[in-house]
Parts: structure tokens; C-alpha cells; sequence
């Protein structure tokens, strides 16, 4: 029953918890293990009845943590050897949270979450710094690695919870061969990320194909306001809205069923529902 209808009614009904997570556009079955491991952190949050923001920050906490992977730890330099990184989060109750290259924070996505709260929605660079100091975040040199060739590997998580509530966390540390300064599509809504109360979806892949098709909000657009579904959404997206050759994946989650993820590479990710 949709969570309108059933407001309407006066039912009083639990949703079925999910949760779907990738592990970037091109790294492939090497990493689909520990993209599992971060599923199973969500899932067992969401089991014992944690919300949908906690199991979606955890799980990207994990793969934040794990140096395979472009985002927190692992975030790859800029051209400058810097380490930059992004994070963002939307909860399908209209909140938002981001943060902008971030550096000597491990866990940005930690920071991007504590603004859901807050009057404002996004914090940049220094300034981001000083108010994470502020609140107590983790300040600590980020180990980083080389760039490297077409495959990108930033982390994505979209969770949902026994009260329908979606919470999707996107972390990375920007796609290779960038200058400083460069902004992906993480931080920024409706590229990146988007979600409401009907689903949530979110991208990987080169974050200036991304931008420019507003790809998260069109495919979300597309699955909520046609008949086509969660798959048939984000094929349509990457055939009609990405140019060929361009690296790029989706995962997605709607108020009842399996996410699901589709890529036009070999994107490692992994869906449960309880
Ligand atoms: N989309 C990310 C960015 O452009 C990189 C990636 O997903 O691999 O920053």
C-alpha cells in the first residue's frame, strides 16, 4: 500500500526495509564483496529497527573506510596531489545535506549528514572544515591514491526503513585526472542524487555527463511520473542521456520492492530487502 493511501486510511503498516549500494561505474565483481559487506551493515541496522539515514551514512561509512574505493580514505588525488572529497545525503522527507571538497576528513559523508538538520544545506572547503572542527568530526590526513585510467569507483547508498522513510549517501573523491577546486556531480541535487517519498536514485560515473543530464532527477522523474519501472527508468537514462562510451551507473530504490542497479560498465553493487 502506498505511504499516501495508507495515511489516508489510517493504517497503521510497517514497509518492508531495503537498501541498495554500488561500488562506482567500471571496478566490477573484484569489489562486489565489499560493496556485500557494506550492505550487511545496513541491513542489520535496519533490522533491528534503525533508520533509514543511519543504515544508508553506516554503510557508506564502509566503504569510505575501505581504501578500494574512491571516496574517503581512498579518495583519489586531484592533479595537484590534494585529496578532495564530496559527500551528500537526501532523506524522502525533503531534507538535504552536502559537503564540497573536503580536506582531512575520512568520513565526509558523516559531516554532509549532520547538516540535515541545519537552516543551511551544503558547506564547501575551509569553511566545511571549520564548522566539521566545530562539531566534533574526525580531522585527519587522508591517505589517498593515484589517479587512474577510465573506471571510476566513488560509493552510493540508498536505504529504506520500516517507516518508508528513503535515505540516499553518495561519497567520493571525485572522478580522476581533476584539477582542484572541480565540483562532480556528489554534492550537487539532482545530478548526483535526488529522492522524494515515491523513490530515490543515484549516480556514478563521470560526474560532468552526470551534471549536465540532471540525470538522478530525470530518471527519478521518469519512474514516478510514467509507467515505466525502476530498470526500464535508468536504461532510458544512460541510453538517451548519456553519450556512448561515457561511464556512468544508477542504482535506485522506491517505497516498496528490490533496488536495483544498471550501469553501462561493469558497476559492482548489491540490494537487500528483509
Ligand atoms: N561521479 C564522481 C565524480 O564525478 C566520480 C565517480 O562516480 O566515479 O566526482
Amino acid at each position: 500500500m502506498r505511504p499516501i493511501l495508507r495515511e489516508l486510511l489510517g493504517v497503521e503498516m510497517m514497509t518492508v526495509p531495503a537498501v541498495v549500494a554500488h561500488g562506482g561505474a567500471g571496478p566490477g565483481p573484484d569489489r562486489q564483496q565489499n560493496v556485500e559487506m557494506a550492505i550487511k551493515v545496513a541491513a542489520e541496522i535496519l533490522k533491528s529497527g534503525g533508520s533509514a539515514i543511519e543504515a544508508a551514512v553506516e554503510a557508506c561509512v564502509v566503504l569510505e573506510d575501505d581504501p578500494v574505493f574512491n571516496a574517503g580514505t581512498g579518495g583519489v588525488f586531484r592533479n595537484d596531489g590534494s585529496v578532495s572529497l564530496d559527500a551528500s545525503i537526501q532523506t524522502s522527507d525533503g531534507k538535504i545535506g552536502f559537503v564540497i571538497g573536503m580536506e582531512e576528513t575520512p568520513n565526509p559523508i558523516r559531516v554532509a549528514k549532520d547538516l540535515l538538520d541545519e537552516e543551511i544545506n551544503g558547506l564547501a572547503g575551509i569553511g566545511a572544515r571549520i564548522w566539521a572542527d566545530q562539531r566534533g568530526h574526525i580531522k585527519a590526513p587522508v591517505e589517498g591514491r593515484p589517479p587512474h585510467g577510465g573506471e571510476g569507483d566513488t560509493v552510493g547508498v540508498i536505504a529504506r526503513d520500516s517507516n518508508g522513510l528513503l535515505a540516499c549517501a553518495t561519497s567520493t573523491g571525485g572522478t580522476s585526472h581533476r584539477p582542484a577546486g572541480r565540483v562532480g556531480d556528489v554534492p550537487l541535487p539532482g545530478s548526483g542524487f535526488w529522492a522524494n517519498q515515491k523513490a530515490s536514485i543515484a549516480a556514478t560515473g563521470v560526474g560532468e555527463a552526470i551534471t549536465t543530464a540532471l540525470l538522478s532527477y530525470r530518471v527519478h522523474d521518469r519512474f514516478t511520473s510514467s509507467s515505466s519501472d525502476l530498470l526500464s527508468s535508468m536504461q532510458w537514462g544512460i541510453s538517451e542521456l548519456i553519450e556512448a562510451g561515457v561511464s556512468v551507473g544508477l542504482i535506485g530504490l522506491g517505497p516498496e520492492g528490490e533496488g536495483t542497479g544498471f550501469s553501462n560498465t561493469d558497476m559492482p553493487w548489491a540490494a537487500w530487502s528483509g
